[in-house]
């Protein structure tokens, strides 16, 4: 069962149940991550010296929890992360002869693009017995 936490001051929560004063936070979201990797080339047919770029797409399901402070802010105590799902959306070869020695992975050079979260989702609980609360959405810290 669900109870609504009455104050938005978690620093003043104390749990009916077993007098706990701590809320502890469970965040569950998808980490979508993107890259542009580069390979080298280091033969000379290429003016900037790039044998291949490519775009991918990297989604992680994490899973955090931590302690919930006064302003809604959490601090991390814990994170699973589930097996990440590349896509590759774009693949350039611009030196085939480089890029048929160095295409091993070892060879790239990765850049992250940007990471979002999506598909978040929230659970707080008493510290002390577990009871469940629901609270507005925090942010790590
Ligand atoms: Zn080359
Ligand atoms: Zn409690």
């Amino acid at each position: 069962m669900t109870k609504t936490l009455e104050t938005t001051d978690a620093g003043f929560f104390t749990c009916p149940a077993c007098d706990a004063h701590a809320l502890e936070v469970a965040r569950r979201y998808t980490l979508v991550q993107h890259f542009d990797d580069t390979l080298i080339c280091d033969c000379g047919a290429t003016e900037d010296g790039t044998a291949a770029t490519r775009q991918r797409r990297v989604t992680t399901v994490r899973r955090e929890w931590g302690t919930l402070h006064a302003d809604q802010h959490y601090t991390l105590a814990g994170r699973e992360c589930a097996d990440a799902q590349t896509a590759v959306l774009a693949y350039t070869i611009f030196c085939p002869a480089c890029h048929e020695t160095a295409a091993d992975a070892y060879f790239w050079a990765f850049a992250e693009r940007d990471a979002t979260e999506e598909d978040a989702e929230w659970a707080v609980q008493c510290a002390g017995c577990g009871r469940a609360y629901e609270t507005a959405q925090q942010e790590e810290v």
